[in-house]
């Protein structure tokens, strides 16, 4: 706290670690006195970069780059890169930590980091976005490579993004490698990698549900964001029975009660990820939805809630009107986005409750998939993919019993997650000594 004052969400997810961890760690001699969470809390490694670049009416512009190193005791460090105006040093350092657990949750050799910058994409020319991106990698290229550190997409980093950063990256270090994820198909990318996160999150909703004898059929879903995460974790919904109700975006929601089926979904993909128009665009072709202006979704009663567009967007009250409604499930798709009182909420009216750390890892484990299928220059089907995620969604989600289950039988996957991603990197830690 004295050294990362400031840093409010860095601190929140460090805090929601550390309160479960630590018992664990009381109790396992061969953890205790070791320091060991203290050294996960700081970053091995803090990248901060100045990046240039001209926009469309010939003004130079300025951002911060940043990359986070947070802990490579497993594999390269991995994870995302986030373009968002808010993006800061505390917002990718929680991002970064939470990343460390999720990483070593999917079974992957994979350490963990997260970087970015504070540009905006919103509003800009592809050429804008091209020079922007081009302006970054020419500096970031040179902290980064297939086995040292491998980035991949974010909110604001998505398929267009990651062209343009491979494209600079290739072209300054002379080699094709796997040094990003999230690749176009044609040029080393995986299948299934664009679906990952909201597929496996879906999935993992799926086995939560299992054990209350409960599937997606004729259930109700409530889904916030409407960008890569929430559209395709409404896409499995969808394909497994379920009704959506609501997606949005950071100027509101939108709800349609006769649910938003596969071609209004085609529809909603076609305007954020080709027009990038903002959600309430879907009332044009569809009028009898709603739109609600500058509010998330969570007044809408459904059985299952999935939060799928940024951090802390689903506060306590939030909470209690989601239970008020009668939900029963609700699986994060996003990074943190119920505050700490929100959770608390959950975990008291005993529901099930995935953290994103868990029920969000499809996304960076189909990414580890991905760089398998780049270092063996080999690709597997739709199918293969597919089914290892699955696989990979069910695993989390036992490690989750496996350290979460209370001893009334409620599964705190909260707990469960964050005790088994860190027992797989404390033990690496301990292994390599204090380095
Ligand atoms: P996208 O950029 O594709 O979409 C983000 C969505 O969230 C948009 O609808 C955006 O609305 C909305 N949003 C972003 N910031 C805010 C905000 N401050 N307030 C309200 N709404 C906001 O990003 P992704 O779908 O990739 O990421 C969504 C979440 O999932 C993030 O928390 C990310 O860290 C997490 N995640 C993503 C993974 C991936 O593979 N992509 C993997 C694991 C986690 P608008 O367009 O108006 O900004």
């Amino acid at each position: 706290k004295e050294r990362n004052g400031h840093e409010s969400e860095f601190l929140q997810a460090v805090e929601e670690v550390a309160e479960t961890v630590i018992p664990y760690i009381v109790e396992n001699d061969i953890y205790y006195g070791k320091n060991i969470l203290l050294r996960m809390v700081e970053p091995e490694r803090v990248i901060m970069f100045r990046v240039c670049w001209v926009d469309d009416a010939g003004e130079i512009q300025v951002n911060r780059g940043y990359r986070i190193q947070m802990n490579s005791a497993i594999g390269p460090y991995k994870g995302g890169l986030r373009f968002h105006p808010t993006v800061n040093l505390s917002i990718l350092k929680f991002l970064a930590f939470e990343q460390v657990f999720k990483n070593s949750l999917t079974t992957l050799p994979m350490g963990g980091g997260k970087g970015g910058s504070d540009f905006d994409p919103k509003g800009k020319s592809d050429n804008e976005i091209m020079r922007f991106c081009h302006a970054f990698m020419g500096e970031l290229f040179r902290h980064i490579g297939h086995n040292t550190d491998v980035p991949a997409g974010d909110i604001g980093v998505g398929a267009r993004e990651i062209g343009f950063l491979f494209g600079m990256y290739k072209k300054i270090s002379n080699g094709f490698t796997g040094v990003l994820t999230g690749k176009g198909m044609s040029w080393g990318g995986s299948l299934i990698r664009p679906e990952a996160t909201g597929y496996g999150t879906v999935y993992f909703a799926q086995k939560m549900l299992e054990t209350k004898g409960q599937d997606f059929e004729g259930k109700s879903v409530v889904i916030s964001g409407s960008g890569n995460v929430a559209q395709y974790a409404a896409e499995k919904v969808l394909q497994l029975g379920g009704k959506v109700l609501t997606l949005s975006d950071s100027s509101g929601y939108i709800y349609d009660a006769d649910g938003i089926n596969a071609e209004k979904l085609a529809h909603v993909m076609e305007l954020k990820n080709v027009k990038r128009a903002r959600i309430n665009a879907y009332l044009d072709t569809y009028p009898n939805a709603k739109f609600v202006k500058g509010k998330t979704p969570w007044e809408i009663g459904c059985d299952i809630a999935m939060p799928c567009a940024t951090q802390n967007e689903l506060h306590e009250n939030d909470a209690e009107a989601l239970l008020k409604n009668g939900c029963i499930c609700v699986a994060e798709g996003a990074n943190m986005p119920s505050t700490k009182e929100a959770v608390a909420a959950f975990h008291k009216a005993k529901i099930l409750f995935a953290p994103g750390k868990a029920s969000n890892a499809g996304g960076v484990a189909t990414s580890g998939l991905e760089m398998t299928q780049n270092s063996l220059r080999f690709k597997w089907t739709r199918d293969e993919v597919d089914s290892k995620l699955k696989d990979i969604m069910g695993d989390i989600h036992k490690s989750c019993i496996e350290y979460g289950t209370d001893d009334d039988g409620y599964v705190d996957y909260v707990r469960g997650a964050n005790i088994a991603g860190f027992v797989k990197v404390a033990d690496a830690m301990l292994a390599q000594g204090v380095v």
